[in-house]
């Protein structure tokens, strides 16, 4: 099963952009995951194509019909699609590793970016969508959040990371920040590598990345630490 990532978007331009280079850019080059994307302007209303209106009951800005957006659903994700179709919003559920992970087990995704003010609200109800927050920030569309979460997903998938053991040390993988790393040259401006990381004493070393992710965790995001 290959992941298929479905992508509604009024800016499909936009894609694959970052996701078309490098570990991403190769994997999709090598179907190891499979990404299209649906122009949500081609499912608009009428002769000019609209697919936003003024917001009920007032107020400034417009918001993505849902007629439009579940006609562009239905199309890519019918009845009986077991991906989970996702809308991505300050107000989901906030992407974390383990979200990421979840996801990419699965068969994959479709994924609705907002613009404007956002989404008729009944679109969401009826069709089931799912909202997921990058962060507790506005961005102008949902597109930069769409390809953030493409890119920690497919990372996660077989075959695409070349060294899979590197991905298991990872930031919030362990539960703890990571640990400083260090390389060559042995010195630069003064500042020498802790002298435990090239004593060759791996039990040492592992001893000592944990205490440094411990420390940072603790420093930095005391709220990830159970
Ligand atoms: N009026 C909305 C924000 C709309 S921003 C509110 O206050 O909640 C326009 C679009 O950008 C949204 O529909 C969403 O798809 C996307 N977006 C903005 N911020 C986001 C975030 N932090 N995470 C995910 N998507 C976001």
């Amino acid at each position: 099963m290959t992941f298929r990532a479905s992508i509604i978007t009024l800016y499909p331009e936009m894609f694959p952009g970052p996701l078309g280079v490098s570990l991403a850019g190769k994997a999709l080059e090598d179907g190891k995951w499979l990404l299209e994307t649906l122009a949500l302007r081609e499912f608009g209303a009428g002769r000019h194509r609209m697919v936003d209106d003024t917001p009920a009951g007032g107020g400034a800005g417009m918001v993505l019909r849902a007629d439009v957006l579940a006609n562009a659903i239905d199309s890519v994700s019918p009845a009986g699609d077991n991906r989970p179709r996702l809308l991505m919003s300050p107000r989901g559920r906030p992407l974390t590793q383990e979200l990421v992970r979840e996801l990419a087990a699965g068969p994959g995704a479709v994924i609705v970016c907002g613009r404007f003010e956002g989404v008729d609200e009944r679109v969401i109800e009826a069709r089931g969508l799912v909202e997921v927050s990058v962060g507790d920030y506005i961005l102008s569309g949902g597109e930069p959040a769409a390809l953030v979460l493409l890119d920690a997903i497919v990372r996660l998938l077989p075959g695409v990371m070349g060294n899979e053991l590197s991905g298991m040390h990872e930031s919030f993988e362990g539960g703890l920040l990571e640990h400083p790393h260090y390389t060559r040259p042995a010195e630069w401006e003064g500042r020498e590598i802790p002298a435990v990381l090239t004593s060759g004493n791996h039990a040492a070393v592992e001893k000592w990345r944990h205490e440094q992710a411990l420390n940072l965790t603790r420093e930095r995001r005391p709220d990830i630490l159970k």
